[in-house]
């Protein structure tokens, strides 16, 4: 990979979110709790959601894991990003999420800090890294229960 390659990829804001993640920890309470492993790197995720009473709306979102720099970037802007959305508009997030990584989408104005992730959308390699926090949620979110045991993988 060429050195301007990696400059776009690791851009200022992956890096700094890797070193001073504002997300990290667990939620409290913690209503739903899911782990998430990619293989292809080793990066792995734990996140918990507190959600609304009723249970449709997320109140919070903490991770804890270890990874490249690009997985834990993305799981702390997205713990951000998800922060107060109902459950429907967060399982969207999810899906036009994946497609910017296809290079099909873009995230609106108001959510357009998760933009910056785009650029990965060209290393096909790192997408599984990018993407892993997006499809542990979307696993927590479909759980009717926490289960303490849930893991998923995403190979
Ligand atoms: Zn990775």
């Amino acid at each position: 990979m060429a050195l301007d390659n990696l400059r776009d990829l690791y851009q200022q804001v992956i890096l700094e979110r890797y070193k001073k993640p504002r997300n990290r920890g667990k939620t409290d309470p913690i209503d739903r709790y899911q782990k998430g492993h990619n293989p292809s790197c080793g990066d792995t995720i734990e996140l918990t959601l507190h959600l609304s009473p009723s249970g449709d709306r997320i109140e919070d979102v903490k991770f804890e894991g270890e990874g490249c720099a690009i997985s834990m970037a993305s799981a702390d802007l997205m713990a951000e990003a998800l922060q107060g959305k109902t459950t429907e508009e967060a399982l969207d997030m999810v899906q036009r999420f994946q497609n910017m990584m296809k290079g099909e989408a873009e995230f609106p104005k108001e959510q357009r800090k998760l933009n910056v992730m785009q650029g990965v959308a060209q290393f096909p390699v790192r997408i599984k890294c990018a993407n892993l926090s997006w499809h542990t949620v979307k696993a927590a979110l479909e759980l009717k229960d926490a289960q303490p045991a849930g893991f998923i993988s995403n190979e």
